[in-house]
């Protein structure tokens, strides 16, 4: 069907974004982390393209191909990030159903439950320099945008801008969960890597959408 046509195309849109900037999310994550960041996403997120096409090819609904996604990507990347993109795609899907057309109001309330649920499973809050200080703008922005009546095109956009800012933002903290702990110092200055790779990718599924 047609929104999992999109669904594939925007996973597939994923990879791309992230094999444009592997170097520097590797880069970024070597500041304070262990370097991995760009090379992990990459992994994820061509295993999540595979599992995405093959399911849509197979006939699969909206909802079946963002699952099969986001297994693939906790399965093959490791990592922190891998596991979190797992739990944002896996909320996601659960609001976009396999039959029927999803509306604006169920892709907000999807990421606002990826938001959720990245925020259980991984116990960051607001500030500590992780995801999350781009996940909570985006999902604020986005379900805002909808609720005001914006079509989900200009509203994603306008969530990415938020998240965009936000991720640059993250550069003035000091980080305080996962291995970013150790030499946190060091990364003042340096955006957070998974935040900067969060708001590559909203903003290419946005230009997607469009
Ligand atoms: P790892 O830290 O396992 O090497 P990555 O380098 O791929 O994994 O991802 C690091 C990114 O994961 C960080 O920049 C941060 O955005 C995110 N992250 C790490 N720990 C958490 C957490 N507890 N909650 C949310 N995001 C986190
Ligand atoms: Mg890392
Ligand atoms: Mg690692």
């Amino acid at each position: 069907c047609a929104a999992a046509t999109i669904v594939a195309d925007a996973v597939a849109t994923i990879a791309a974004t992230v094999d444009e900037h592997v170097d520097e999310l590797g880069r970024m994550d070597s500041i304070a982390g262990d370097g991995d960041h760009g090379i992990g996403m990459q992994r994820g997120s061509h295993a999540a393209r595979d599992a995405a096409l093959t399911a849509r090819d197979a006939g699969a609904g909206a909802e079946t191909v963002l699952v099969r996604a986001a297994d693939a990507w906790a399965d093959k990347a490791g990592g922190t990030s891998g596991a979190l993109w797992g739990v944002i795609l896996t909320s996601l899907a659960g609001k976009l159903g396999d039959s029927g057309t999803p509306q604006p109001a169920d892709v907000a309330s999807g990421v606002a439950a990826g938001l959720a649920a990245v925020m259980a499973y991984g116990k960051a809050e607001v500030g500590d320099k992780t995801m999350v200080d781009a996940l909570v703008p985006f999902s604020g922005e986005l379900t805002r945008s909808v609720d005001a009546g914006a079509d989900l095109a200009d509203a994603w956009s306008a969530a990415a801008d938020a998240a965009t800012r936000a991720a640059a933002s993250t550069a003035d903290l000091l980080p305080r969960l996962g291995r970013a702990r150790t030499h946190g110092q060091n990364s003042v200055g340096t955006p957070d890597p998974g935040a900067h790779s969060l708001a590559l990718i909203v903003t290419a599924v946005g230009a997607l959408l469009d």
